[in-house]
């Protein structure tokens, strides 16, 4: 077999080749420069190109690791970020042209860990404004577009990421989560993603969203990749008050320990008519796959669930009304010129912001809103520890639990945007896992045989046991083998 392309090697396997002298971290660059002209036109999943900063950092690479200095194994791989990682120099817009021209003076600390491990920064990708959305559609630039089928969406928020990591052209990249923003991109374009703990990685310099739900997460083409680079951005950070102090673990030591006798949850109230046939046919033959590698399935109930869209849809756009004040004209990004200081402030708002933003604000606004706030905020804070219950009861009896990653495969650009609802109902398996402040990851589980298109298993896992759910990723992924196969890539 001729091994495959340079641009379909994991980033542990490219790593294994600069460590081996096969392959120099420039040559690598100009490869992906190269990879990302061809695919760009088809995807549109950048905002922003850095290649000049990105050949520099390769080449400062390959001199440490010419003088035997290599930083960490990963040093020398570039990575894409999701453009709500504030950077140091080089534009941020988190999707909006609110924020278009603004150039942060530092970098989040995930940028900076990832730095610091010798991680060449290779640009900036698209989202949905502010990370409101699933689809990408949301941006105030341009829709991106799913490398399977570039009439369809790559999902979202995190779609620019997700798109050229399933594309062959970034080895690996980040996106945040906090609905579903990683898990659902990664399903719908056939790649892994993974949402840690709540507290695992420092928001510090993540423009904020919901801040209770926001999550830093990566987007790869393996389980070990997502382990390598979760694992280089973990870990307690002061300049974040939410940061776990104690959780930062090596993701990659007993990867391989499989999942026998592991007691796995199947969703029961997710195995009905909600899905798409050909996403349950996947998803149904995936749980045998995990039972013939020996663990031990029974069905879990998890009530509340079925609550956990509008109770998302109630937190996050609260505390996003919040988070958005700030965006005032004054400290950030364009103004608009007005007669008086509240006229500049609603002007700059109302042409900065897109609709979908505009309509968080007024959903938040409205819902924390005296007289209102106990009927709306304060019920979907009740039914959010109603699942934090639903859990933890399920995961006396289960160590982790499998259910579809997104109801459907990728849809066609144009279809939902008409109809928010539809558009929300996409993070129906992904949003209760956010409130809930759990791990969790979508795995390929291979095509639908309806479309054609990928479709993603959701692992979910203990707060703070990502060692469980990345093992389990891993055994099921190994065993498949879809993700190496040709069939795995798409045709672009
Ligand atoms: N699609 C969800 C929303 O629109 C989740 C977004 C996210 O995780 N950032 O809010």
């Amino acid at each position: 077999m001729t091994p495959p392309a340079l641009h379909w090697r994991p980033a542990t396997e490219l790593a294994a080749g600069l460590d081996a002298g096969d392959l120099t971290s420039v040559e690598l660059t100009e490869a992906i420069i190269r990879r990302c002209d061809d695919v760009e036109p088809h995807i549109a999943a950048f905002l922003q190109r850095t290649d000049e900063r990105a050949l520099t950092g390769a080449a400062a690479a390959d001199a440490r690791r010419a003088r035997g200095e290599a930083l960490t194994p990963w040093d020398g791989i570039p990575v894409a970020y999701k453009d709500i990682f504030v950077t140091r120099d080089v534009p941020t817009t988190a999707g909006s042209r609110i924020l278009e021209r603004w150039v942060p003076p530092y970098d989040a600390t995930v940028v900076e860990r990832c730095s610091a491990a010798g991680m060449p920064l290779f640009g900036k990708t698209n989202l949905d404004q502010f990370a409101m959305g699933s689809s990408t559609e949301h941006s105030g630039f341009h829709p991106s577009r799913n490398p399977w089928d570039p009439a369809r969406v790559p999902g979202g928020s995190s779609g620019g990421s997700a798109a050229l990591v399933a594309a062959g052209a970034v080895p690996w990249a980040w996106g945040t989560d906090t609905g579903g923003s990683v898990r659902q991109p990664a399903a719908l374009c056939g790649i892994v993603g993974a949402k840690p703990t709540y507290g695992l990685v420092s928001r510090y310099g993540m423009v904020a969203f919901a801040s209770s739900l926001d999550q830093a997460g990566p987007l790869t083409r393996s389980v070990e990749d997502a382990a390598a680079l979760l694992s280089t951005a973990a870990g307690h950070d002061p300049r974040d008050s939410t940061s776990i102090r104690d959780g930062a673990p090596n993701l990659l030591e007993g990867l391989g320990e499989g999942i026998a006798g592991k007691r796995i949850g199947v969703v029961e109230e997710f195995g009905g008519e909600g899905s798409q046939p050909g996403v349950r046919a996947r998803v149904d033959d995936a749980y045998g796959r995990l039972e013939r590698l020996g663990a031990v399935l029974e069905e879990v109930s998890l009530p509340s669930f079925e609550h956990a869209i509008p109770a998302y849809y109630l937190i996050a756009p609260a505390e996003a009304s919040s988070n958005l004040a700030r965006y005032d004209g004054v400290r950030y990004g364009p103004r608009r010129v007005a007669t008086d200081i509240v006229a500049m402030n609603s002007k700059t708002r109302a042409d900065g912001f897109g609709a979908e933003v505009k309509r968080r604000i007024m959903i938040g606004t409205y819902a924390l809103s005296a007289g209102y706030y106990d009927a709306y905020y304060g019920k979907a804070q009740k039914v959010r520890t109603l699942i934090v219950e639903d859990l933890k009861r399920a995961f006396q009896r289960v160590d982790l639990i499998v259910c579809p990653t997104s109801p459907t495969t990728a849809f066609k650009l144009g279809e939902r945007t008409a109809d928010p609802l539809s558009m929300y109902l996409s993070d129906v398996y992904t949003v209760p896992v956010n409130l809930a402040g759990v791990p969790a990851m979508s795995v390929p589980c291979g095509t639908s045989p309806d479309d054609g298109l990928p479709v993603g298993l959701q692992i979910i896992a203990p707060v703070l046991d990502e060692r469980s759910m990345f093992q389990a990723a891993y055994a099921f992924e190994q065993d498949l083998g879809w993700a190496e196969s040709d069939e795995g890539r798409p045709n672009l």
